[in-house]
């Protein structure tokens, strides 16, 4: 019996386990001069004129950007329902609405066609999801966003590195990306994120709320030659700094992005000549010339699949195969249903994909062997 292949698993090197003990072994383990590396590193990553501010998750990360752009009470904020909760919570922390609009079925990346309707005199931004790593199609969402004088917070949790017409994703002219680093995601800190804008002051807002509101932040009360003592509370923020420990992994992570999305573009495109023959819709491709960061191997089971997509999952673990789903669409959580009165068919593409798709383990860690036994299980229970 072979062992269970998990459906992700990070991908850490002795470099990063070196990192971390040197910050152990430094005395300096919340946010300090790792922490001022990895956000310069990142910066000079997401390039010219952007800056990079490091906090312990994606979710911390939304949330700052979208309070640092204004939002507030009573807006609205258009997002998509095939996301995960942390989108849309976000919105909720504020005291505004999401107001979800549904998917483009081919790339299951909100229809920028739908977005102009669900704009009302309440609406502030729109926060598109970079689904599974392949960009959203933000030519027109910036568009839209500037001839109804919207934000545009990208959820770039998937998305590193993704290219849209050639720019980077966290390179484009919206008001700020959000990263996560996630233990699942193509970089991981254990738990982390990053915000990366272009507007200064959107930057200072999130600096100063992503630690209580103070307005300087410790690294530099302890290292300045200011009274170390003295700082001043400008607001009622929040604690959501990045600490050392968790910026020494992300170092050398994000050196090996290119590395990492290279070997998933790989894998990825081995399980596409393995499955064109089944009854199954291969995930969608990058245009021609951009990059998908392929946090996601995800595929859709046709009516000609000969098991249900919950059977196939099931069969999958039997055979040793751990995969998974993404995502339950919003919509159909209690929470967000009964809030928002939403019934399964208001948005029908969400719908359709969430019963079909099934997300296969794609990870720089599986080995040749370990991505065989994953097509093996697909072929046999599908052919
Ligand atoms: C993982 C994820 C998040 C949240 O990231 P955290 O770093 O865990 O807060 C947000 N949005 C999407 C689409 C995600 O997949």
């Amino acid at each position: 019996m072979t062992p269970f292949l998990p459906f992700a698993l990070p991908d850490i090197g002795e470099e990063e386990i070196n990192e971390v003990v040197d910050s152990l072994r430094s005395g300096w383990l919340t946010t300090g001069p790792k922490t001022k590396r990895f956000e310069e590193d990142f910066a000079v990553f997401a390039g010219e004129g952007s800056e990079a501010i490091a906090v312990n998750s994606a979710t911390a990360g939304l949330h700052l950007a979208l309070e640092a752009s204004g939002i507030g009470a009573g807006d609205e904020v258009i997002t998509t329902p095939y996301t995960f909760t942390a989108t849309a919570e976000v919105v909720r922390y504020l005291g505004a609405d999401p107001v979800f609009v549904d998917i483009d079925p081919a790339t299951f990346n909100i229809d920028p066609a739908k977005i102009e309707a669900a704009i009302t005199p309440r609406t502030r931004a729109i926060i598109p999801v970079h689904f599974a790593g392949l960009s959203c199609a933000m030519d027109e969402i910036l568009r839209i966003a500037r001839k109804n004088g919207l934000k545009v917070i990208e959820d770039a949790a998937h998305a590193l590195p993704t290219t849209c017409k050639g720019r980077l994703i966290g390179s484009l002219d919206s008001d700020a990306t959000v990263y996560s680093f996630y233990a699942t995601k193509t970089i991981t800190t254990g738990e982390g994120g990053m915000i990366i804008t272009r507007n200064p002051e959107v930057a200072r807002r999130c600096r100063v709320m992503r630690l209580h509101g103070i307005s300087r932040d410790s690294f530099d009360r302890y290292t300045s030659t200011k009274p170390a003592w003295r700082y001043e509370v400008v607001a009622p923020g929040f604690k959501y700094n990045m600490t050392d420990l968790a910026a020494s992994l992300g170092i050398h992570q994000l050196k090996k992005a290119s590395v990492f999305q290279i070997k998933r573009q790989a894998m990825a495109a081995c399980y596409d000549d393995a499955f064109r023959s089944l009854p199954m819709v291969l995930p969608p491709k990058a245009p021609l010339g951009d990059m998908h960061a392929w946090h996601l191997y995800v595929i859709r089971l046709t009516d000609k699949a000969p098991v249900t997509r919950d059977r196939f999952i099931e069969l999958m673990a039997e055979k040793g195969v751990g995969c998974s789903v993404h995502f339950i669409p919003l919509h159909l959580h209690p929470y967000w249903r009964d809030r928002y009165e939403l019934k399964p068919e208001d948005f029908p593409q969400s719908l359709r994909a969430y019963e079909r798709a099934v997300s296969l383990p794609l990870y720089t860690r599986m080995s040749e062997a370990d991505q065989l036994t994953v097509i093996n299980a697909v072929r046999e229970i599908l052919s």
